[in-house]
């Protein structure tokens, strides 16, 4: 992008695509200030590491910059899904304004955020937009993939690919803005499939304690009474929305139980070796495959909306049997 800008041939219209929570949109923002920036400054990056810096030439201290990063400029126009979509009058509503002069003189930039939200009717509208775009006017969407959009407008868009963030960069970036220690950053970043913002979700929902918590009742699991495995399958399934985590977390703990043996050093989990060490002491390796298959044919029945609570019982138990 820093070369597009440099160049100066800048096409009208991209398509920023990958998983949610990688900086497609801060990208995106950082994109519409370097083009605006009234200081702008030699391409320079604080994050070398990132698919897409988020300090594209802009200086980020000049008015024109602030505005920007503060969603108050007149000229970067925002739509996003209201609710799940993108109904056809955000898109009129778009269209209106773009009919208009632009306030300022710089470049007018429209980012259009989840644009696989948008349903036909407001697809085909953007679409009469991309084939005969306004002046000196910059279109920005992002989504996690070309396949959710119309063909016809990922054909008039130049698609640049975000790579999930690796996990050392992530790890970087949460310790250096929450309050967690290494290791507790660390195990947000395993869980996230590197999006930042689905690390910082499972941190705000407690997932740091939670997981301390879920490694103690695991590798006790084998060695309680049935009505202790039933009552934790309830407190599982009670957090409807956490058990996704929770069983890609649990899937993680058997991977490192399995590894450990023949890896130490390759351990996700790595701050809780003491307890995949006993863990591993005493289960063979054939039972904790076989555990594998359970926790991911449970996640696939929650998937396709079975009950939780009758899901995680029949897991549990037979985690616990195995
Ligand atoms: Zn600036």
């Amino acid at each position: 992008m820093a070369t597009l800008l440099r160049n100066g041939h800048i096409p009208h219209a991209f398509i920023f695509t990958g998983i949610d929570g990688i900086g497609k949109q801060t990208a995106a923002r950082a994109f519409a200030m370097a083009c605006n920036c009234a200081n702008p400054q030699p391409f320079k990056t604080a994050w070398p590491d990132l698919p897409s810096p988020p300090a594209v030439n802009a200086c980020g201290q000049c008015r024109t910059c602030r505005r920007i990063l503060a969603d108050n400029h007149p000229d970067i126009l925002h739509v996003r899904p209201s609710g799940n979509l993108i109904r056809i009058a955000a898109i009129r509503e778009l269209i209106q304004r773009l009919m208009l002069k632009p306030y300022e003189q710089g470049k007018r930039v429209v980012i259009i955020a989840n644009a696989h939200a948008m349903n036909p009717e407001a697809g085909n509208a953007l679409l009469k937009v991309l084939e005969e775009p306004p002046e000196n006017t910059l279109l920005i969407l992002t989504a996690q993939q070309t396949t959710d959009l119309l063909p016809t407008i990922v054909s008039r868009c130049q698609q640049i690919r975000f790579a999930p963030l690796p996990r050392d960069v992530l790890v970087e970036l949460i310790a250096a803005n929450e309050d967690l220690t290494r290791e507790e950053a660390l195990s947000a970043a395993n869980l996230s499939g590197g999006s930042y913002t689905h690390a910082l979700r499972l941190i705000g929902e407690g997932w740091i304690p939670r997981r301390t918590w879920l490694a103690k009742e695991v590798s006790q699991l084998r060695t309680q009474p049935t009505v202790t495995i039933l009552a934790l399958a309830e407190k599982l399934a009670a957090r409807k929305a956490l058990l996704p985590d929770t069983l890609a977390w649990l899937l993680s703990w058997y991977r490192d139980v399995i590894v450990f043996p023949f890896q130490p050093q390759q351990v996700v989990n790595s701050d809780l070796q003491d307890q995949i060490e006993a863990t591993a002491a005493g289960v063979d390796q054939q039972t904790l495959i076989k555990g594998m298959r359970l926790i991911q044919k449970a996640l696939k029945d929650l998937q396709a909306n079975a009950n939780p609570r009758l899901t995680m019982e029949a897991l549990v138990l037979q985690l616990a049997a195995g």
